[in-house]
């Protein structure tokens, strides 16, 4: 099968022939239909320090997708083939606290597809059954194919509880601005985002933010916090993880609020934990994955109910021997979310 695999210690991947693969008893083999390049696939492209540190050379990359069960595994009841799902990436053996407490994204034995074992970057995926998500027949693939971003987007969203409340998001990148649309459609009652790309503040009011600033000048922050009672916003939900923003974000978050932070930094930073969060009184939530499966049942009510908008975010489509091109339209920031058709 073609598959695009981490042919070595550096940069690039290589598209080559792998055998296809066989499930085990308790999975399912899924045909890819499409796939999407995510934030980390790039880190595994670069070959940045924690790719170097993480990835294993020879493994396929690739971890968001949608596709049809072609087989399934002697010991699988629940699924047939021909069957259209997509999956969670994040594998547990259901044996760990967290897991068996409703945690199972905070696994301590989570192995993600395509980056500890082969992923969908490739005709054909194996997954445990417990990780297969079916698609409802509405969701077009292009969406399909994007759920597990769109799940992060939404874990975000929902564990913050925006109702009726001001939400600043700082960062639009992929995530970010599926956040806006989803705050939007979680009844948020005004969204403010930060960005230094002026296409993607554009695109952030487009969705349904009321204001974009761009963050290097400051003045934004007393502007959101007189907009906001003159005390600040409800919510932040932390999307860049730049260092200035994560400050930034919290200065402008109302004593009391709540801070939900998903964007990865680059490694320890520096942060007055002391001003902008102890004498703040504000709540912090360390945000990791999706919730296995509640977020994926709270997605497709939001997919079903009309009230997302993700055509502005799914900017490229190219087909899977464009791999090259469709992780340069990432690493340039000219495609926001690039979709890959494999099949
Ligand atoms: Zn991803």
């Amino acid at each position: 099968m073609r598959s695009l695999i981490k042919h070595h210690a550096g940069p690039e991947l290589q598209l080559t022939d792998r055998p296809k693969p066989k499930p085990g008893p308790r999975e399912v083999l899924i045909r890819v239909k499409k796939v999407g390049i995510c934030g980390t696939d790039r880190h595994i492209w670069e070959w940045d320090a924690w790719a170097a540190g993480r990835i294993p050379v020879g493994i396929i990359t690739g971890h968001e997708f949608v596709g049809i069960i072609e087989e399934v595994g002697s010991a699988v009841t629940n699924y047939k083939p021909g069957l259209r799902v997509s999956a969670e990436g994040h594998i547990t053996a259901w044996k760990d606290f967290n897991s068996r407490t409703g945690n199972a994204h905070i696994a301590s034995d989570t192995k993600i597809i395509g980056i500890d074992r082969d992923g969908c970057f490739a005709e054909y995926v194996c997954v445990p059954e417990e990780n297969v998500w079916p698609v409802h027949a509405s969701i077009p693939d292009k969406v399909a194919a994007v759920l597990d971003p769109l799940g992060n987007a939404v874990h975000t969203v929902m564990a913050a509880n925006v109702s009726a409340k001001s939400v600043l998001v700082t960062g639009t990148g992929i995530i970010g601005l599926m956040s806006i649309t989803v705050a939007k459609a979680a009844g948020a009652s005004r969204i403010f985002a930060t960005d230094i790309d002026p296409r993607r503040r554009a695109l952030a009011k487009k969705l349904g933010a009321v204001e974009a600033f761009d963050p290097r000048d400051n003045a934004w922050i007393n502007q959101v916090r007189k907009d906001c009672r003159g005390e600040g916003v409800d919510v932040l939900l932390e999307m860049s993880g730049a260092e200035p923003a994560l400050a930034q974000g919290f200065e402008a978050l109302r004593n009391g609020g709540t801070a939900a932070l998903l964007g990865l930094f680059k490694g320890p930073i520096k942060f007055d934990i002391n001003k902008l969060v102890i004498f703040k009184g504000c709540t912090v939530l360390g945000i990791n994955g999706r919730k296995m499966f509640e977020t994926w049942y709270q997605m497709e009510e939001l997919l079903l109910s009309g009230r997302l908008e993700l055509e502005d975010i799914i900017t490229h489509e190219v087909p899977l021997e464009d791999f090259k091109k469709g992780h340069g339209l990432m690493i340039s920031g000219e495609g926001i979310k690039v979709v890959m058709s494999v099949g």
